[in-house]
């Protein structure tokens, strides 16, 4: 039996099965202080009877290197009580288990990967668009990692017309993609969320430049096959059609991929991060 762990912000996502197709039993518990959170999310796991192999797929900045003593743990973050936490170390401990370990994103890249494949998608860039923004990336069934992990939300885009006075919220860069475009910065913007403001209000034309930005740069710099956009924010309606047009418009036409380069919705939905952890799991020795 397989468990998973997705590992976010403001919730923890837990499930288990045979595989990752195959969600036997799942539920979410609120993310509080790391102690507590993830006794509880063990005392789960225990009720469910044994799993044999866990994978998380954990919101960052993560230490991914294998090499490193500090494998496995949730590093710098400002999120209170979690910063340092060895949560792949506490799940091993704990649960006497093998664990996978990635980031959330790389594990939504990870499943949304597999459901492309049969298509014969060999590059796929996963970004999501909600409390932040954040992205993963699956070349040839591998995520990439680099020297750590990749930070998508984190690139300078250039500045809409309509959009020159706000500040952006990063409070690392301001106006990097997620101090313009993710949740609290459209809030921050327009006191509302972008499903709430009217259809043609200019904040859809904005947030969708800022983010086929990013989706170009995917497909100029890494020649990625498909960009999934998920996360709260891509759930408005018509926003991804607007990133999907505007990302072929930026492309104007010359990239040698032609329209082989896609900007989609997550085919699995919001399951796409609980899955990837699944496979994490599989994966994992
Ligand atoms: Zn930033």
């Amino acid at each position: 039996m397989l468990g998973a762990i997705e590992a976010g912000g403001t919730k923890f996502v837990l499930a288990v099965g045979p595989s990752p197709e195959t969600i036997t039993a799942r539920t979410e518990l609120p993310t509080l202080d790391s102690a507590t959170t993830l006794a509880e999310a063990a005392r789960w796991f225990d009720a469910q009877g044994p799993v044999t192999r866990l994978g998380i797929g954990s919101f960052g900045p993560v230490d991914l290197d294998p090499a490193s003593v500090g494998w496995g743990r949730i590093t710098n973050t400002p999120k209170g009580g979690w910063a340092e936490c060895d949560i792949a170390g506490y799940f091993i401990d704990r649960l006497g288990v093998p664990v996978g370990f990635d980031t959330d994103v790389n594990a939504a890249a990870l499943a949304e990967y597999r459901a492309a494949e049969g298509e014969g998608c060999r590059s796929l860039a996963y970004l999501t668009i909600g409390t932040g923004i954040g992205g993963g990336l699956v070349l040839d069934g591998r995520p990439v990692h680099g020297v750590a992990h990749p930070e998508m939300g984190h690139i300078y885009p250039r500045r809409h017309p309509l959009d020159r006075d706000f500040a952006g919220i990063c409070p690392h860069h301001g106006d990097c993609l997620e101090g313009l475009a993710s949740g609290p910065a459209i809030q921050a913007r327009w006191g509302a969320s972008l499903s709430q403001l009217p259809g043609d209000h200019p904040a859809h034309e904005i947030i969708a430049d800022y983010v086929a930005q990013a989706c170009h740069m995917l497909f100029a710099v890494l020649a990625a096959e498909r960009v999934v956009i998920g996360g709260g924010v891509a759930k408005t309606s018509g926003l991804v059609e607007r990133i999907a047009a505007r990302t072929a418009q930026l492309g104007a036409g010359y990239l040698p991929g032609g329209a082989r380069h896609r900007v989609t919705a997550p085919r699995l939905g919001g399951d796409a991060g609980i899955t990837g952890a699944l496979m994490l799991a599989e994966a994992t020795a």
